[in-house]
């Protein structure tokens, strides 16, 4: 009921006017009562005097009770009172009411004691034999000579004056209510006018707690209200800009975190992962969303990534070790930081994947091993020969000239190492552009093929050629090639098959549309692959048999490898060992060819 301004303000109107009207009341109808009383004193007083009057003669001649009684009656019917004679030793000798033989001595009421001192006397007494209360004023009654013979004495009921003063209470007390209940009104009436923008202040702040900062407040007024209000809407106003900066700020750290390579965690004071970026989740192969609020020990189960962090947490000072977290798994740099000197006990825990950067390490060392390892046999071949020549071959000429031709060959082998190794190296430091034009496929399969067609026969081979001729359905869209760089793949592919297919085999090739590529294919019936080099195959210097591989470097799948891929397309093979392999090499199609077609 006291909750709002209002009622207060009302309540508080309504006790102030009553208690002003109480007040009002009892001084009012007091001040009304001591006039009336004083009004009716005065008249009683001269009526008594003109009792006095009459009663003197008969008095003081001796008169009977039964004369006095009668002029009682009559003086009282006259002045519609009560009239009493008394004699001066306080006996009544006439009543215009009642019977003064019956009636008690009077010499001891106060009225009649001061009219007998021969003053005017009055009292308000209640009368026990009228049964309400009555004004006595009593006034003595003189002989001719001046003494006191009795005393004269006239009463009226007060009951008249108490109604008129019974009435104005309730005028003054009814007038005050009315008043009262309208100044409750019109106070609940202004104190809500007043308390509206406070109101309205009160339902924007709660929209504001529930994350609603637009709302704004209408200043109509320039009082202390209005002044809050524009307070308020200064407020409001640099709230959202700094949320809103704070936001802009945060997506940004949050699109860097998503999109960068390392991963990224940080932990609370009591262990628990707070934060993680998509590169933590996937380095320690755990969801994102569920991991928040993990623990972080339970959710890395690595003991030495653990161990890292649980020492920067105890030293506070910033660490970074290598982990390996087993095979297959990532090889990582883990390095571990305080958030903050502010914040205790907070962790930032960073995980960079070092698996690539260790494996281009072990390939180049495997590099520089092969070659060495390419170099030294024909080198020691040519450092053979060059001894023998000189211990006295050379004075052989036809056995020379056998060993000049052996020169030549190794020769020849080391420099066409060397080509490949440079236009390898070329191609994978970008150096050659691609020139990528629509090209029939045709065009990078029959010239190599006719080319090889010889060597072939050479070596006792079939070999047939099975593509889908130009003008037939479904005949074979262009693709988009480098012409000479891909009839370097096929050249390449259809070489390794003659060479690794024994005298009688067939060798296949054909092309056919898969999606928006050509697919094309070299099969043979030769040795095959063996299934744990068949991974290999296409990594520089791989040879899967190192003694049927013949003069071959084991370099041309690898720079096949990067032809097709600098074409955006793929390269792969399928093989069983002994019964012979299939390569495919797949290329985009010609978006001119596929709308023509
Ligand atoms: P190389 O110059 O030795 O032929 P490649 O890179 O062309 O080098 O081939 C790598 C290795 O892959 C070869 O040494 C061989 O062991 C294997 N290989 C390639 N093609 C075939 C094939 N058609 N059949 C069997 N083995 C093959």
């Amino acid at each position: 009921m006291f909750r709002t301004i209002g009622s207060r303000i009302a309540i508080l109107t309504v006790l102030l006017i009553v208690a002003a009207t109480a007040a009002l009341t009892v001084y009012s109808s007091n001040v009304a009562q001591d006039s009336y009383l004083a009004d009716l004193e005065g008249q009683l007083s001269a009526e008594a005097r003109l009792v006095s009057e009459s009663a003197s003669d008969p008095l003081a001649q001796g008169a009977s009770i039964d004369q006095i009684e009668g002029l009682a009656k009559r003086l009282g019917q006259l002045l519609q009172a009560r009239v009493t004679v008394i004699s001066s030793d306080g006996a009544v000798v006439g009543d215009s009411e009642e019977n003064p033989a019956a009636m008690e001595n009077h010499l001891n009421r106060p009225e009649v004691q001061a009219a007998l001192a021969g003053n005017e006397g009055s009292s308000i007494r209640y009368s026990r034999t009228l049964g309400y209360r009555m004004m006595y004023v009593a006034v003595p009654v003189r002989a001719s000579g001046g003494q006191v013979i009795g005393v004269a004495r006239v009463a009226l009921p007060l009951t008249q004056i108490e109604k008129r003063v019974a009435r104005l209470r309730y005028t003054i007390v009814g007038a005050s209510l009315l008043t009262a209940l309208l100044a409750g009104l019109l106070a609940v009436l202004i104190a809500g006018q007043m308390t509206k923008p406070v109101r309205r202040l009160t339902d924007l702040a709660e929209r504001m707690a529930h994350g609603d900062l637009a709302g704004r407040i209408q200043i109509t007024s320039r009082d202390e209200v209005g002044r809050l209000g524009g307070a308020f809407n200064r407020m409001a106003s640099e709230l959202q800009a700094q949320i809103e900066a704070m936001d802009a700020q945060r997506n940004m750290l949050m699109a860097v975190l998503a999109h960068m390579a390392d991963g990224v965690l940080i932990t609370d004071p009591g262990g628990h992962v707070r934060l993680l970026n998509p590169a933590a989740a996937r380095l320690l192969g755990v969801e994102q969303e569920a991991a928040v609020g993990e623990r972080f020990v339970a959710l890395v189960r690595d003991h030495q990534i653990s161990e890292i962090w649980r020492r920067c947490r105890e030293s506070s000072e910033e660490l970074s070790e290598t982990v390996e977290m087993g095979r297959q798994r990532p090889f990582l740099r883990v390095v571990a930081t305080p958030l903050s000197e502010t914040s205790e006990g907070e962790c930032l825990v960073l995980l960079q994947d070092l698996t690539e950067m260790r494996r281009l390490e072990t390939v180049r060392r495997d590099f520089v091993s092969n070659i060495s390892h390419e170099l030294r046999t024909p080198l020691a071949g040519l450092k053979a020969v060059v001894d023998t020549l000189r211990d006295g071959a050379l004075e052989d000429p036809p056995a020379a000239r056998r060993f000049l031709d052996r020169i030549e060959a190794e020769v020849d082998a080391l420099t066409q190492m060397v080509q490949e190794l440079l236009e390898l190296s070329r191609i994978e430091s970008g150096q050659v552009p691609l020139r990528l034009v629509p090209t029939a496929v045709a065009d990078l399969v029959i010239p190599p093929v006719d080319r090889l067609q010889p060597q072939a026969e050479r070596s006792g081979l079939t070999m047939t050629v099975d593509l889908p001729a130009a003008g037939e359905e479904p005949g074979l869209p262009s693709v988009l090639a480098d012409a000479e760089r891909v009839r370097e793949v096929v050249t390449n592919l259809v070489h390794n098959a003659i060479k690794f297919t024994p005298a009688g085999g067939q060798v296949t090739i054909s092309a056919r549309v898969a999606g928006e590529e050509v697919i094309v294919s070299v099969q043979d019936t030769g040795i095959g692959i063996a299934a744990d080099d068949l991974p290999r195959i296409f990594e520089r210097f791989y040879k899967a048999d190192r003694a049927r591989s013949g003069g071959g470097t084991g370099l041309g799948l690898s720079i096949a490898r990067h032809i097709v891929q600098g074409h955006g397309g793929q390269i792969w093979a399928e093989s069983s060992e002994g019964q012979g392999s299939t390569f495919y090499f797949a290329l985009p199609i010609a978006k001119e060819t596929i709308t023509s077609s």
